[in-house]
C-alpha cells in the first residue's frame, strides 16, 4: 500500500467535460491499490476515474521505474540492447508515417536526401560522411527544431540529433532525465510540459510524444499546448496504446492496462477527434502490435503466432498500439 499523499477523486471527462460514465472494470495496481476504469457516456473516452492527482501517482514513478518494469519488460531501460531496439522502432515509425518525405522537404535545396545513405539495420539514419572529415550540417540554414515530450533518458532526442535536428526533450522524472543530460549530453528540461516557461510559442517544427500522452492528466490541455508551441505547418508525432478490438477483448488483462501510470486509453477515432478540436489535422497513422510481445526465450509455437499475428493486425489496422502524425494547419 502506498502513502496517503495526494487525492483520488471523480473528475469531469477531460476530453468533453461530461460527468456521466459507464463503469467497465476494476484493476489493481502494482502497489495493490485498485482503480476504476470507466467509459465516458458522451465521447466514449476510456479513463481511470475517480482519478489520482499528480501527487497520488508520484510513488509509481519513484527511482526504479525505468530500470524495472514487470509486465512491459523495461528490463533495464538504460541498456544498449534496449536502446537499439527502441531506435529501430523510431526509424520504422517515422518511415511508415511518411515523416521522412516531409523532413526531406524542409530544406529548399534538398541536401537531406542526397546526404542520407539510408537507414541502418536498426532503423537509425546514416548521414553520408563529409569529404573533408568534418561533421556535416544536414540542412541548409537553420536546422529544424524538435522537442520530445516525456522523453525519459532522451533516446529520441539523441536520435533526432543524429538526423541533423536541433533536438530537445522535456521530462518530469529527474532520475531518467539526468541520464540523458549527463551521459548523453542532451538538452533536456526537467519540467512540466504544461507549466514550463522555457518553451517558446511557435518555435518548434516538430513535437513528439512516444507513449507518454496516456500518462498525462489533461491530454486536451497538452494538445492545446502543442498547437501553441508548433509553428504553422509544424508536425506532431504521437504514439499511444490503442483502445480497440484487442483491448476490449482483453480488458483488465490487456498488456497496456497499467494503472495508474496510464490514465487514458484512446481509440483511433477518439485521438484524431481530440487533436482536430485542438487545431491539429491528422496526416497519417499506423497501428501495430498484437499482444505477442518480443521474448527471447519464447517457444516455437509462440514465435510462429507472433509472426502471423503482428503483420495481420497491422494489415487489418487493428494493432493495439498506434502512431499518428498531425499537422498544425493554420
Ligand atoms: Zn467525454
Amino acid at each position: 500500500m502506498v502513502g496517503m499523499a495526494g487525492h483520488i477523486r471523480p473528475i469531469p471527462c477531460d476530453q468533453c467535460g461530461a460527468e456521466s460514465f459507464a463503469p467497465l472494470f476494476v484493476k489493481e495496481s502494482s502497489q495493490g491499490q485498485t482503480f476504476q476504469l470507466v467509459r465516458c457516456r458522451q465521447c466514449q473516452l476510456v479513463q481511470v476515474n475517480p482519478q489520482p492527482d499528480l501527487e497520488a501517482v508520484a510513488p509509481y514513478y519513484a527511482g526504479e521505474y525505468f530500470e524495472k518494469r514487470s509486465e512491459r519488460g523495461y528490463d533495464n531501460y538504460f541498456s544498449s540492447a534496449l536502446k537499439q531496439q527502441i531506435n529501430r522502432v523510431y526509424g520504422l515509425n517515422l518511415r511508415d508515417l511518411g515523416f521522412d518525405a516531409w523532413e526531406a522537404g524542409l530544406s529548399d535545396t534538398g541536401p537531406w536526401q542526397k546526404d542520407l545513405q539510408g537507414l541502418d539495420r536498426d532503423g537509425v539514419a546514416i548521414p553520408a560522411p563529409a569529404t573533408d572529415g568534418s561533421t556535416r550540417n544536414l540542412f541548409e540554414g537553420r536546422p529544424p527544431r524538435c522537442l520530445d515530450v516525456g522523453c525519459a533518458a532522451g533516446y529520441f532526442v539523441e536520435y533526432m540529433q543524429s538526423r541533423g535536428w536541433q533536438s530537445e526533450g522535456i521530462e518530469l522524472s529527474a532520475h531518467a532525465a539526468r541520464f540523458g543530460i549527463e551521459q548523453l549530453q542532451l538538452t533536456i528540461y526537467i519540467d512540466d510540459f504544461l507549466r514550463s516557461a522555457v518553451l517558446q510559442q511557435g518555435h518548434y517544427d516538430m513535437l513528439s510524444f512516444w507513449a507518454s500522452i496516456e500518462h498525462m492528466h489533461s491530454p486536451r490541455r497538452v494538445l492545446e499546448r502543442c498547437y501553441e508551441l508548433l509553428r504553422p505547418g509544424g508536425r506532431l508525432l504521437l504514439s499511444t496504446c490503442r483502445w480497440g478490438l484487442l483491448a476490449r477483448h482483453k480488458a483488465a488483462r490487456w498488456r497496456f492496462m497499467n494503472v495508474p501510470e496510464h490514465l487514458y486509453f484512446f481509440s483511433l477515432s477518439g485521438i484524431i477527434r481530440l487533436a482536430a478540436d485542438c487545431g491539429l489535422r491528422r496526416i497519417s497513422h499506423i497501428t501495430y502490435g498484437s499482444g505477442f510481445t518480443s521474448c527471447k526465450d519464447a517457444g516455437w509455437l509462440y514465435r510462429a503466432g507472433k509472426q502471423i499475428a503482428d503483420p495481420l493486425v497491422k494489415w487489418l489496422d487493428q494493432g493495439d498500439m498506434m502512431a499518428l502524425q498531425f499537422e498544425r494547419s493554420h
